[in-house]
Protein backbone atom coordinates (compact mmCIF):
# COMPACT_ATOMS: atom_id res chain seq x y z
CA UNK A 1 0.00 0.00 0.00
CA UNK A 2 1.43 3.19 -1.07
CA UNK A 3 0.33 7.20 -0.18
CA UNK A 4 -0.69 9.29 -3.16
CA UNK A 5 -1.59 12.68 -3.85
CA UNK A 6 -3.80 13.01 -6.57
CA UNK A 7 -4.09 16.48 -7.45
CA UNK A 8 -7.94 17.37 -9.54
CA UNK A 9 -9.62 14.32 -7.93
CA UNK A 10 -13.08 16.16 -8.75
CA UNK A 11 -12.52 15.91 -11.90
CA UNK A 12 -13.47 13.55 -14.33
CA UNK A 13 -10.76 11.43 -15.33
CA UNK A 14 -9.27 12.51 -11.69
CA UNK A 15 -12.15 11.33 -9.83
CA UNK A 16 -12.08 7.40 -11.67
CA UNK A 17 -8.26 7.48 -10.93
CA UNK A 18 -9.29 7.75 -7.16
CA UNK A 19 -11.92 5.17 -7.33
CA UNK A 20 -9.15 2.92 -8.96
CA UNK A 21 -6.28 3.72 -6.12
CA UNK A 22 -8.86 3.62 -3.60
CA UNK A 23 -9.99 -0.45 -4.62
CA UNK A 24 -6.26 -1.34 -5.16
CA UNK A 25 -6.01 -0.50 -1.59
CA UNK A 26 -3.52 3.00 -1.56
CA UNK A 27 -4.17 5.40 0.69
CA UNK A 28 -5.48 8.92 -1.29
CA UNK A 29 -5.95 12.32 -1.08
CA UNK A 30 -7.19 14.79 -2.96
CA UNK A 31 -6.16 17.65 -3.48
CA UNK A 32 -8.82 20.15 -5.56
CA UNK A 33 -9.74 23.72 -5.76
CA UNK A 34 -13.01 22.45 -6.77
CA UNK A 35 -13.27 25.15 -9.46
CA UNK A 36 -14.32 22.93 -12.11
CA UNK A 37 -14.25 19.57 -10.08
CA UNK A 38 -17.06 17.76 -7.61
CA UNK A 39 -16.46 16.66 -3.99
CA UNK A 40 -19.37 14.07 -4.49
CA UNK A 41 -17.30 12.39 -7.20
CA UNK A 42 -14.90 11.73 -4.50
CA UNK A 43 -15.02 8.50 -1.99
CA UNK A 44 -12.66 6.71 -0.08
CA UNK A 45 -10.10 9.28 -0.03
CA UNK A 46 -9.16 12.75 2.07
CA UNK A 47 -9.80 15.72 0.86
CA UNK A 48 -7.80 19.19 0.79
CA UNK A 49 -9.47 22.51 -0.49
CA UNK A 50 -5.92 24.03 -2.05
CA UNK A 51 -4.77 25.62 -4.93
CA UNK A 52 -1.90 23.94 -6.16
CA UNK A 53 -0.34 27.45 -7.28
CA UNK A 54 -0.50 27.94 -3.84
CA UNK A 55 3.17 26.63 -2.77
CA UNK A 56 2.98 27.81 0.79
CA UNK A 57 -0.14 25.69 1.41
CA UNK A 58 1.63 22.69 -0.45
CA UNK A 59 4.73 23.25 1.47
CA UNK A 60 2.69 23.17 4.77
CA UNK A 61 0.70 20.20 3.54
CA UNK A 62 3.97 17.79 2.29
CA UNK A 63 5.50 19.07 6.00
CA UNK A 64 2.93 17.10 7.62
CA UNK A 65 2.32 14.06 5.39
CA UNK A 66 4.56 11.97 3.73
CA UNK A 67 3.47 10.92 -0.51
CA UNK A 68 5.08 8.21 -2.49
CA UNK A 69 3.65 9.87 -5.48
CA UNK A 70 1.91 12.64 -6.84
CA UNK A 71 -0.43 12.82 -9.91
CA UNK A 72 -1.55 16.18 -11.67
CA UNK A 73 -4.87 16.60 -13.29
CA UNK A 74 -5.72 20.07 -12.26
CA UNK A 75 -6.00 21.43 -16.08
CA UNK A 76 -7.86 23.31 -17.89
CA UNK A 77 -8.57 21.87 -21.29
CA UNK A 78 -10.62 23.92 -23.69
CA UNK A 79 -8.85 24.47 -26.27
CA UNK A 80 -10.98 27.59 -27.63
CA UNK A 81 -11.01 29.03 -24.01
CA UNK A 82 -6.61 28.65 -24.07
CA UNK A 83 -6.59 30.89 -27.24
CA UNK A 84 -8.98 33.68 -25.97
CA UNK A 85 -7.54 34.21 -22.73
CA UNK A 86 -3.87 32.16 -22.24
CA UNK A 87 -3.66 34.01 -18.99
CA UNK A 88 -5.70 31.59 -18.01
CA UNK A 89 -3.74 28.61 -19.28
CA UNK A 90 -0.26 29.88 -18.43
CA UNK A 91 -1.52 30.54 -15.16
CA UNK A 92 -3.31 27.15 -14.16
CA UNK A 93 -1.33 24.68 -16.15
CA UNK A 94 2.06 25.97 -16.18
CA UNK A 95 2.58 28.49 -13.17
CA UNK A 96 0.39 26.47 -10.70
CA UNK A 97 2.11 23.52 -12.16
CA UNK A 98 5.56 24.66 -11.45
CA UNK A 99 4.29 25.61 -7.84
CA UNK A 100 3.46 22.18 -7.33
CA UNK A 101 6.92 20.77 -8.71
CA UNK A 102 8.45 22.88 -6.62
CA UNK A 103 6.91 21.85 -3.12
CA UNK A 104 7.62 18.42 -4.37
CA UNK A 105 11.09 19.21 -4.70
CA UNK A 106 11.22 20.56 -1.55
CA UNK A 107 9.48 17.61 0.44
CA UNK A 108 11.56 15.20 -1.74
CA UNK A 109 8.70 13.90 -3.14
CA UNK A 110 9.95 12.72 -6.44
CA UNK A 111 7.47 10.53 -8.31
CA UNK A 112 5.14 12.08 -10.53
CA UNK A 113 2.38 11.19 -12.89
CA UNK A 114 1.58 13.99 -15.32
CA UNK A 115 -1.31 14.48 -17.96
CA UNK A 116 -0.59 15.60 -21.05
CA UNK A 117 -2.49 15.76 -24.19
CA UNK A 118 -1.64 15.07 -28.07
CA UNK A 119 -2.32 18.60 -28.03
CA UNK A 120 1.27 18.68 -27.96
CA UNK A 121 1.97 17.43 -31.32
CA UNK A 122 0.08 20.24 -33.20
CA UNK A 123 -0.91 19.44 -36.53
CA UNK A 124 0.67 16.13 -37.44
CA UNK A 125 2.93 15.46 -40.07
CA UNK A 126 2.25 11.21 -39.89
CA UNK A 127 -0.70 9.25 -38.38
CA UNK A 128 -0.21 7.08 -36.02
CA UNK A 129 1.70 9.34 -34.00
CA UNK A 130 4.55 8.24 -31.50
CA UNK A 131 6.39 9.96 -28.90
CA UNK A 132 9.20 10.56 -30.94
CA UNK A 133 6.30 12.75 -33.43
CA UNK A 134 7.65 16.40 -33.91
CA UNK A 135 6.11 18.47 -30.75
CA UNK A 136 4.73 21.98 -32.62
CA UNK A 137 1.57 22.57 -30.55
CA UNK A 138 -0.93 25.15 -32.48
CA UNK A 139 -2.66 26.65 -29.44
CA UNK A 140 -1.91 27.74 -25.40
CA UNK A 141 -3.24 25.10 -23.77
CA UNK A 142 -1.02 22.31 -26.06
CA UNK A 143 1.85 24.89 -24.79
CA UNK A 144 1.23 24.68 -21.64
CA UNK A 145 1.42 21.60 -21.82
CA UNK A 146 4.48 20.90 -23.70
CA UNK A 147 5.85 23.49 -21.40
CA UNK A 148 5.50 21.59 -18.29
CA UNK A 149 6.83 18.51 -20.13
CA UNK A 150 10.23 20.39 -20.65
CA UNK A 151 10.20 21.18 -17.32
CA UNK A 152 9.99 17.58 -16.33
CA UNK A 153 12.72 17.05 -18.32
CA UNK A 154 15.06 19.36 -16.22
CA UNK A 155 13.50 18.89 -12.98
CA UNK A 156 14.95 15.38 -13.53
CA UNK A 157 18.38 16.26 -14.76
CA UNK A 158 18.78 19.26 -11.43
CA UNK A 159 16.51 17.10 -8.52
CA UNK A 160 15.91 13.60 -9.49
CA UNK A 161 12.54 14.21 -10.16
CA UNK A 162 11.02 11.06 -11.74
CA UNK A 163 7.77 11.15 -13.99
CA UNK A 164 5.77 9.66 -16.31
CA UNK A 165 4.08 11.57 -18.85
CA UNK A 166 1.07 10.87 -20.74
CA UNK A 167 0.14 12.08 -23.54
CA UNK A 168 -4.14 11.43 -23.93
CA UNK A 169 -5.66 11.70 -27.06
CA UNK A 170 -9.58 11.65 -27.03
CA UNK A 171 -11.08 10.57 -23.02
CA UNK A 172 -14.20 9.75 -23.20
CA UNK A 173 -16.31 7.14 -21.15
CA UNK A 174 -17.65 6.63 -18.22
CA UNK A 175 -16.84 4.32 -15.20
CA UNK A 176 -18.58 0.78 -15.57
CA UNK A 177 -20.22 0.24 -12.38
CA UNK A 178 -22.38 4.13 -13.54
CA UNK A 179 -20.82 5.63 -10.31
CA UNK A 180 -18.73 8.36 -11.71
CA UNK A 181 -18.79 10.17 -15.65
CA UNK A 182 -18.03 13.43 -17.45
CA UNK A 183 -19.62 16.51 -16.34
CA UNK A 184 -17.52 19.43 -17.51
CA UNK A 185 -19.30 22.70 -17.16
CA UNK A 186 -20.14 23.97 -19.87
CA UNK A 187 -19.27 20.91 -21.77
CA UNK A 188 -17.57 21.21 -25.54
CA UNK A 189 -16.72 17.13 -26.06
CA UNK A 190 -18.03 15.33 -28.59
CA UNK A 191 -19.29 11.95 -27.26
CA UNK A 192 -21.57 13.96 -24.13
CA UNK A 193 -22.37 16.86 -25.88
CA UNK A 194 -24.40 13.81 -28.39
CA UNK A 195 -25.89 11.84 -25.62
CA UNK A 196 -27.19 14.97 -24.16
CA UNK A 197 -28.92 15.04 -27.77
CA UNK A 198 -29.91 11.79 -27.82
CA UNK A 199 -31.49 11.98 -24.03
CA UNK A 200 -33.63 15.42 -25.01
CA UNK A 201 -30.95 17.57 -22.62
CA UNK A 202 -29.84 19.72 -25.52
CA UNK A 203 -31.89 20.34 -29.29
CA UNK A 204 -28.68 19.19 -31.27
CA UNK A 205 -25.17 18.17 -32.25
CA UNK A 206 -23.39 20.24 -34.23
CA UNK A 207 -20.78 18.81 -36.70
CA UNK A 208 -17.75 21.14 -36.40
CA UNK A 209 -16.91 20.82 -40.32
CA UNK A 210 -17.21 18.81 -43.20
CA UNK A 211 -14.85 19.67 -45.59
CA UNK A 212 -11.40 17.79 -43.95
CA UNK A 213 -9.39 15.76 -45.97
CA UNK A 214 -10.93 12.37 -44.24
CA UNK A 215 -13.16 10.20 -46.06
CA UNK A 216 -16.68 11.21 -44.97
CA UNK A 217 -15.08 14.95 -44.41
CA UNK A 218 -15.46 14.96 -40.64
CA UNK A 219 -12.43 14.96 -38.04
CA UNK A 220 -11.02 11.48 -37.35
CA UNK A 221 -9.97 11.12 -33.38
CA UNK A 222 -8.88 7.99 -31.17
CA UNK A 223 -11.09 7.68 -28.45
CA UNK A 224 -9.92 6.09 -25.46
CA UNK A 225 -12.05 4.83 -22.43
CA UNK A 226 -11.43 6.80 -19.35
CA UNK A 227 -10.82 3.43 -16.91
CA UNK A 228 -8.75 2.40 -19.77
CA UNK A 229 -7.00 5.49 -19.03
CA UNK A 230 -6.45 5.95 -15.07
CA UNK A 231 -4.98 1.77 -15.54
CA UNK A 232 -2.42 3.34 -17.64
CA UNK A 233 -1.31 5.99 -14.56
CA UNK A 234 -1.61 2.54 -12.06
CA UNK A 235 0.97 0.85 -14.08
CA UNK A 236 2.84 4.33 -14.61
CA UNK A 237 3.08 4.39 -11.06
CA UNK A 238 4.16 1.04 -10.88
CA UNK A 239 6.92 1.57 -13.20
CA UNK A 240 8.31 4.94 -11.44
CA UNK A 241 8.12 2.79 -7.96
CA UNK A 242 10.30 0.36 -9.56
CA UNK A 243 12.87 2.64 -9.81
CA UNK A 244 12.75 2.93 -13.71
CA UNK A 245 13.35 6.55 -15.43
CA UNK A 246 11.34 9.59 -16.68
CA UNK A 247 9.54 8.33 -19.62
CA UNK A 248 6.52 9.66 -21.80
CA UNK A 249 3.50 7.53 -23.04
CA UNK A 250 0.91 8.17 -25.46
CA UNK A 251 -2.59 6.79 -24.71
CA UNK A 252 -4.84 5.99 -27.19
CA UNK A 253 -6.71 2.94 -29.30
CA UNK A 254 -4.86 3.19 -32.45
CA UNK A 255 -7.95 3.26 -33.90
CA UNK A 256 -9.81 6.64 -35.43
CA UNK A 257 -13.38 7.59 -35.41
CA UNK A 258 -14.72 9.88 -37.97
CA UNK A 259 -17.33 12.85 -35.94
CA UNK A 260 -19.81 11.32 -38.28
CA UNK A 261 -19.29 7.62 -37.25
CA UNK A 262 -19.28 8.47 -33.46
CA UNK A 263 -23.06 9.99 -34.26
CA UNK A 264 -24.01 6.59 -35.67
CA UNK A 265 -22.80 4.48 -33.12
CA UNK A 266 -24.27 6.48 -30.89
CA UNK A 267 -27.32 6.43 -32.67
CA UNK A 268 -27.51 2.23 -32.71
CA UNK A 269 -26.36 2.53 -29.25
CA UNK A 270 -29.11 4.16 -27.19
CA UNK A 271 -31.82 3.63 -29.85
CA UNK A 272 -32.76 6.98 -30.26
CA UNK A 273 -33.01 9.98 -33.16
CA UNK A 274 -31.52 13.28 -32.76
CA UNK A 275 -31.02 15.92 -34.68
CA UNK A 276 -27.40 16.87 -36.49
CA UNK A 277 -26.79 20.49 -37.31
CA UNK A 278 -23.28 22.12 -38.89
CA UNK A 279 -20.99 24.60 -38.13
CA UNK A 280 -17.60 25.48 -39.96
CA UNK A 281 -14.51 24.05 -38.75
CA UNK A 282 -13.68 24.75 -35.02
CA UNK A 283 -10.43 26.59 -35.22
CA UNK A 284 -7.52 24.50 -33.90
CA UNK A 285 -8.85 21.00 -34.99
CA UNK A 286 -6.48 18.74 -36.89
CA UNK A 287 -8.36 16.52 -39.43
CA UNK A 288 -6.85 12.92 -38.12
CA UNK A 289 -5.19 12.42 -34.65
CA UNK A 290 -4.76 8.56 -33.83
CA UNK A 291 -1.83 7.03 -30.80
CA UNK A 292 0.56 4.91 -32.01
CA UNK A 293 0.46 3.83 -27.99
CA UNK A 294 2.80 0.90 -28.45
CA UNK A 295 5.74 2.04 -25.96
CA UNK A 296 2.88 2.14 -23.28
CA UNK A 297 1.75 -1.77 -23.88
CA UNK A 298 5.27 -2.82 -24.40
CA UNK A 299 6.81 -0.79 -21.48
CA UNK A 300 3.90 -0.74 -18.96
CA UNK A 301 1.79 -3.89 -20.30
CA UNK A 302 -0.92 -1.50 -21.15
CA UNK A 303 -3.69 -3.20 -22.13
CA UNK A 304 -7.16 -1.57 -22.53
CA UNK A 305 -9.69 -3.10 -21.37
CA UNK A 306 -12.41 -1.48 -23.22
CA UNK A 307 -10.89 -0.26 -26.93
CA UNK A 308 -14.27 -0.57 -28.83
CA UNK A 309 -15.86 3.09 -29.72
CA UNK A 310 -19.45 1.09 -28.60
CA UNK A 311 -18.82 0.46 -25.34
CA UNK A 312 -17.49 3.75 -24.80
CA UNK A 313 -20.53 5.23 -25.54
CA UNK A 314 -22.42 2.72 -23.98
CA UNK A 315 -20.87 3.42 -20.61
CA UNK A 316 -21.53 7.36 -21.35
CA UNK A 317 -24.75 6.55 -21.77
CA UNK A 318 -25.84 4.63 -18.79
CA UNK A 319 -23.94 7.99 -17.04
CA UNK A 320 -25.59 10.58 -19.25
CA UNK A 321 -29.28 8.50 -18.24
CA UNK A 322 -28.41 8.74 -14.14
CA UNK A 323 -27.18 12.58 -14.50
CA UNK A 324 -30.72 13.33 -15.83
CA UNK A 325 -33.14 15.53 -13.97
CA UNK A 326 -35.77 13.15 -12.31
N1 LIG B 1 -16.81 18.19 -32.36
C1 LIG B 1 -17.95 18.48 -33.10
N2 LIG B 1 -19.02 19.03 -32.44
C2 LIG B 1 -19.01 19.33 -31.11
C3 LIG B 1 -17.84 19.03 -30.37
C4 LIG B 1 -16.76 18.46 -31.03
O1 LIG B 1 -17.99 18.24 -34.31
O2 LIG B 1 -20.01 19.84 -30.61
C5 LIG B 1 -15.65 17.58 -33.04
C6 LIG B 1 -14.38 18.39 -32.91
O3 LIG B 1 -14.30 19.32 -33.96
C7 LIG B 1 -13.32 17.29 -32.97
C8 LIG B 1 -14.01 16.07 -32.37
O4 LIG B 1 -15.39 16.36 -32.40
O5 LIG B 1 -13.01 17.00 -34.32
C9 LIG B 1 -13.59 15.81 -30.93
O6 LIG B 1 -13.70 17.03 -30.22
P1 LIG B 1 -13.62 17.10 -28.63
O7 LIG B 1 -13.89 18.53 -28.24
O8 LIG B 1 -14.50 16.06 -28.06
O9 LIG B 1 -12.14 16.68 -28.29
P2 LIG B 1 -10.72 17.27 -28.78
O10 LIG B 1 -10.37 16.50 -30.03
O11 LIG B 1 -10.88 18.74 -28.99
O12 LIG B 1 -9.81 16.93 -27.65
Amino acid sequence: MRKVFVVGGGGYIGSHMVKQLVQAGHQVVVGDNFSTGFRDAISGASIIEVDIGDQGALDDLFSTQEFDAVIHFASFIQVGESVLDPAKYYGNNLAASLALLRAMVKAGILNFVFSSTAAVYGNPVYVPIDEEHPKAPINPYGLSKWMVEQILRDFERAYGLKSAVLRYFNAAGADPEGCLGERHEPETHLIPLILQAASGRRKAITVFGRDYDTPDGTCIRDYVHVTDLVQAHARALDYLWAGNDSAVFNLGNGAGFSVQEVIETARRVTGREFAVSEAPRRSGDPARLVADSRRARETLGWRPIYPDLETIIKHAWQWELRALPK
